[in-house]
């Protein structure tokens, strides 16, 4: 059977928050629109600060009559393994779901995300039970012992471009460290992360352990960052918004807080480069998602003697791309997520034009209907252009010449972001100078973008963000560490 599907058919989750294993319905104050066609599918409640608490005292207390935390490990570790199992069963099922209302083509979601996420929670599943005891000998007549320990009640806040994947990474390591969550999933895209949840509970996680409070950043969000009763708090979103996190967590009290934000990373093509190569991976790291991805190789510094080639081979692989309805299997090319996100667009490449740039390629709207944009190239950029200092979270590429190794590091290393960077080249020596140089997180030679290594974390330097998703350093972020000393004598 061929993975098209009809929108019609898919079956929503109630549409409330998940509380204590139930839905907790409330009164309309969000309206769900398919990006593909525009059209409203659902509307959901916003959680005020009574009901965040209601999760939050849900989580603490299940978290407590359960013994999630203090149980044998390896329990943990057979419920997740569970979840993994009834999450590939229904694999199906949720890579429609969300199909339907994320910007993600069907075709990509099975191949990908949902392809990946069963073996993300395996993976942070197998810490629960091999991570801490350490017991480092300290002397002859001491003991001591760092103790890892859950926190209690993480809060956890995902953007609208992975869903899914995002909801992931933020509940498994949580959950296999001992911890219980409340997550709250964007207003844009909340179903997938319902319906995990519901997963979950399906799998033997004990109900309430996981609570979802539905509603926007500001009123939901907030209340979630302040809440005195969430012990630590997971986020990806904007850099805008995780400063306005930090300032809020500031005022409330202390707590450590996980921050993935925004980037605007750039792609280096040295003129020794593959320049096949070099244009797939350029062309890939823009469009996927239609640009709308943290890691986005938004940045193309390429040098002057071959950018035109690497231009024109870039353009020809952008036009290769097809855009349509993300519950078609022949769709390869995202939707933007709303009519608010395109007019964002457009409103920065127009900026950028009158700033000096002229549109090499793209720089329009696409189709008559749902919001499409083409995948467009800007030229004649100045380091100060907007599009070049502002994350547009869309399919634009600014293109920057230089003339040497040092004028490339020049212009990669960006005033605010630092997620991620790519290098182009064969000179093996000068890769190495420059993954040394390049101010990131994240330094990929010659290829551009995760392909699921969840092994490996992910996370950005200056204002790309704290700490890390994925690999080991996320578990670890999610326990606490308790150092115990003792004097025990001599004999
Ligand atoms: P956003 O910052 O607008 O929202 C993200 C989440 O935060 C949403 O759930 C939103 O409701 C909530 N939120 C917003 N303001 C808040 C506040 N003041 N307090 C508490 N919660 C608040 O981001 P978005 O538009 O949903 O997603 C796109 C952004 O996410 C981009 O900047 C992108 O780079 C970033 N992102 C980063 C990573 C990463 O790993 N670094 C991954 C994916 C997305």
């Amino acid at each position: 059977m061929g993975l098209t599907f009809d929108p019609a058919d898919v079956t929503l989750p109630e549409l409330g928050h998940r509380i204590g294993g139930r839905p907790r319905t409330g009164a309309p104050a969000t309206t769900l629109r398919r990006p593909s066609d525009g059209q409203a599918y659902a509307e959901i409640p916003c959680a005020d600060a009574q009901i965040v608490d209601e999760a939050v005292a849900t989580a603490r207390a299940t978290w407590r009559t359960s013994g999630w935390g203090g149980c044998h490990p390896r329990e943990r570790v057979r419920t997740l393994h569970a979840w993994a199992d009834l999450i590939d069963a229904e694999a199906g099922e949720l890579a429609r779901l969300e199909a339907l209302g994320s910007s993600r083509p069907i075709a990509e979601l099975v191949k990908g995300d949902v392809a990946t996420i069963a073996e993300q929670i395996r993976f942070f599943a197998e810490f629960a039970d091999k991570e801490g005891g350490a017991l480092p000998p300290v002397g002859d007549a001491r003991f001591g012992m760092v103790q890892p320990e859950p926190y209690g009640v993480v809060g956890a806040i995902t953007p609208w471009n992975f869903p899914l994947s995002m909801a992931v990474w933020k509940l498994a390591p949580a959950l296999a460290a001992g911890n219980a969550v409340v997550i709250k999933p964007s207003e844009v895209t909340p179903l997938s992360t319902l319906r995990l949840v519901e997963l979950g509970e399906r799998a033997g996680l004990p109900a309430g352990l996981v609570n979802v409070v539905l509603g926007d950043g500001p009123v939901t969000g907030n209340a979630l960052v302040q809440h005195p009763g969430v012990a630590k708090l997971s986020f990806t979103g904007s850099t805008r918004a995780g400063g306005a996190i930090m300032e809020a967590i500031g005022r409330s009290g202390v707590k450590p807080v996980t921050l993935e934000l925004g980037g605007k990373s750039p792609q280096i093509v040295f003129a020794d480069a593959d320049l096949d190569l070099a244009a797939a991976c350029v062309a890939r790291g823009i469009v996927a998602n239609a640009g709308q991805v943290c890691v986005a190789g938004s940045r193309l510094l390429v040098a002057r003697e071959v950018a035109e080639e690497l231009s024109e081979k870039i353009s020809e692989i952008m036009g290769s791309k097809r855009p349509g309805a993300t519950w078609s299997e022949e769709s390869s090319y995202s939707p933007i997520i709303s009519e608010t996100q395109i007019a964002r667009i457009e409103s920065i490449v127009s900026a950028s034009v009158s700033a000096g740039a002229e549109i090499v390629s793209g720089g329009t709207r696409l189709g008559q209907e749902g919001w499409f944009y083409a995948p467009t190239i800007l030229g004649g950029i100045t380091p100060d252009n907007p599009a070049v200092r502002e994350e547009i979270f869309g399919p634009v590429l600014t293109l920057q010449t230089f003339t040497d190794e040092a004028d490339a590091l020049h212009h990669a290393n960006h005033e605010t972001y630092g997620l991620c960077a790519g290098v182009f080249t064969r000179d093996l020596n000068r890769a190495m100078r420059m993954t040394r140089r390049i101010e990131a997180g994240t330094v990929w030679v010659n290829r551009y973008g995760r392909s699921q290594d969840h092994i490996m974390p992910t996370g950005g330097y200056g204002g790309s963000g704290i700490g890390k998703d994925l690999g080991r350093e996320a578990y670890i972020a999610n326990c606490r560490h308790k150092t115990v000393l003792m004097d025990i004598g001599t004999d």
